[in-house]
């Protein structure tokens, strides 16, 4: 398996040099070496006195034209990129909640509720009456309350309840529990401006309440509002790889982040017109495969095939098999409109926030998605016959490779049974040592880690192979389904006591919790370990940590970020994005545990990471007494 993925990564550089086709690797190399201020978070363009850079070594400049010093600099880059990772997750988390009105009034005749399980639960949870109403009545409730939630005039973010008492009580006493998703964003952009908020460690706080508006806020309302419109996820199979397109069908590629828009197509393609038009333009049918989160989406709640992460957009093009790309935003690459220039592939944006110049643009709205959708197929199915056969390669292979859909009601009841649904088998797991303890990896996949370098499939192994289990999200679980490592038969690669737990559940050892706005899966499950005793009082106390090893989004640096402010030991590779700034540095790898338990860590040395985390669990399990 691991051979197959490295090859497909490896082999389609090969193959897009060979035909001239540029990728991210050739502009990467071209851009080298990057700018060292920036790369030290060293300059600021913030007003029109600069741009202004700082000298971190020689007798240069050590201060702005307005005096702002390195740590100023440094942190109000970290809250303007947590700032902006919170505006994409929360505004994902916008559109689905004005779908779910919309759906609710009947007023989005493509999409129905799926899961009124949980639309129950949520509605209980918001507060929403539910006894003799409609499921509509009460859908649009939910969807109110939730969309209340971006500009509510007062208060702090629902969600927030969920956490652990202790975990509350901590960001009452550190002034950091969100208020209104909108109101942390703007006050963020407020703040960074010149002449605001000039105090590193304030600057660092509200960067973490605006990431707490993200993972427990517009990220939870994303999560939370699709499994009520799409289904929750239940363990499914799957396959990954470029090996999901066939060369006699129609392949359609749908990449982005928002499953509304994925959802809309693979029901659109169920039409008869479609079987019929594919048919007489000679395909045998139409493959829909994901990428990027939206492959997450749609693998976890449907077992439809990804394509690839987020590295593998161009490389998906190439194989010359893609009748068409459809996007909607985040992580979408401009350069694809080059690249499938060389080939016969039409790319198509769909949402006005989100043009790509060059594209054609079909505009896709929650009234008429069906038609927009149906109308995409159609200009794939048309396309087929301009297809260059030549150029047609499409490496990998296409049998079942993946066990994904583990969201944490899943876990849940996977672990506890139906009727006792519960967490306890897991934390007596943990107590008991089998499993020592639980590790979230999430984020990108960057070109600066070499093609083929499977960074998180390296990981994954070595942390299992020591008895801990692994929860996967985005590109980061994309590159581990790829990498042949969430199929239950991988129990071979565990320690003794995973793979006694895998055998007796039947689940693999890392498990596929969604896309990047699903990390507040984890944040759930955390709190319910908690809630269900023996494991401390607080997150913090939890033999846990986060690991994102290729970030590369802005909603990377969120997503670290509200996983320290909850409690979680996070640890990035690559490298830092306040290097340049030591005090600021120190306050988010050392003096953040002081404030909310957690800290960050920054390390370059992939090998280095798995005794970190090894080591945190172990000094975490010491803690609870739970080594003996
Ligand atoms: Fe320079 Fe200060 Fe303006 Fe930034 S805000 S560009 S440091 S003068």
């Amino acid at each position: 398996m691991e051979e197959k993925q490295k090859a497909v990564d490896q082999v389609m550089l090969d193959r897009m040099k060979e035909l001239k086709v540029e990728t991210l690797y050739d502009r990467y190399q071209a851009q080298l070496p990057q700018c060292g201020y920036g790369s030290l978070a060293l300059c600021c363009r913030h007003c029109n006195y600069g741009p202004c850079n700082i000298d971190p070594f020689g007798n240069g400049p050590k201060k702005g034209v307005c005096g702002a010093d390195a740590n100023t600099f440094a942190a109000r880059h970290f809250l303007r990129m947590s700032g902006a990772g919170t505006g994409c997750h929360s505004d994902h988390g916008r559109a689905v909640a004005h779908l779910l009105v919309a759906t609710a009034r009947g007023e989005a005749p493509g999409y129905r509720i799926k899961d009124v399980e949980k639309l129950m639960a949520v509605a209980e949870f918001f507060g929403v009456k539910t006894k003799d109403r409609k499921i509509n009545e009460i859908a649009e409730e939910v969807g109110e309350m939730a969309l209340m939630e971006f500009g509510k005039p007062y208060g702090t973010l629902l969600f927030l309840k969920r956490a652990p008492e202790a975990r509350q009580k901590v960001w009452e006493k550190a002034g950091i529990a969100p208020r209104a998703i909108d109101r942390e964003v703007c006050e963020s952009l407020h703040r960074t401006g010149m002449g605001g908020d000039q105090d590193y460690r304030n600057l660092t706080k509200q960067a973490m309440r605006v990431a707490l508006a993200d993972g427990w806020g517009g990220s939870m309302i994303a999560t939370e509002l699709q499994d009520i419109l799409f289904g929750t996820p239940k363990p499914v199979q799957g396959r990954s790889n470029l090996g999901v397109l066939k060369k006699d069908h129609v392949n359609i590629v749908v990449h982005g982040h928002e499953p509304q828009l994925a959802e809309a197509i693979v029901a659109a393609s169920n039409d008869p017109d479609v079987a019929k038009a594919s048919s007489a333009a000679g395909a045998k049918g139409v493959v829909i495969a994901g990428l990027c989160c939206t492959a997450n989406e749609l693998l976890v709640r449907h077992g439809i095939p990804m394509a690839g992460h987020t590295t593998m957009q161009e490389a998906a093009i190439a194989t010359g098999a893609v009748e068409l790309m459809v996007v909607d935003i985040q992580c979408i690459m401009q350069a694809l409109i080059e690249t499938a220039k060389h080939f016969h592939t039409k790319f198509i944006t769909t949402l006005s926030k989100a043009k790509i110049y060059g594209a054609e643009h079909v505009e896709f709205t929650d009234e008429h998605a069906l038609e927009a959708a149906k109308k995409i197929i159609m200009m794939a199915i048309e396309n087929f016959k301009n297809r260059d056969n030549k150029k047609v390669f499409i490496p990998g292979g296409a049998e079942p490779d993946v066990v994904a859909g583990f969201s944490h009601e899943t876990i849940k009841y996977m672990l506890g049974g139906r009727y006792r649904a519960s967490y306890r088998p897991l934390n007596d797991n943990i107590i008991n040592g089998r499993i020592r303890g639980v590790v979230g990896i999430a984020g990108c996949t960057s070109p600066r880690i070499g093609a083929g370098e499977e960074s998180y499939v390296s990981l994954a192994k070595e942390l299992i192979a020591n008895n801990i289990l692994v929860v996967g999200t985005g590109c980061a679980a994309g590159q581990c389904a790829s990498g042949g490592l969430m199929i239950p038969e991988l129990k071979d690669l565990c320690g003794e006591g995973l793979r006694e737990v895998c055998e007796a559940v039947g689940m693999p050892p890392v498990l596929h919790s969604g896309a990047c706005v699903d990390n507040s899966r984890i944040l759930i499950a955390l709190s319910e370990m908690v809630k269900e005793g023996g494991l401390g009082s607080d997150i913090s106390e939890l033999p846990v940590a986060g690991v994102c090893l290729e970030w590369m989004h802005e909603k990377a640096i969120a997503i670290g970020q509200y996983f320290v402010a909850s409690g979680v030991y996070t640890i990035f590779g690559m490298n830092s994005p306040v290097a340049g700034a030591p005090d600021m540095q120190r306050l988010l790898t050392k003096e953040m545990e002081e404030l909310v338990g957690a800290r960050w860590a920054f390390e370059r040395d992939l090998k280095k990471i798995g005794k970190m985390v090894m080591d945190h669990i172990e000094k975490k399990r010491d803690a609870l007494g739970i080594n003996v």
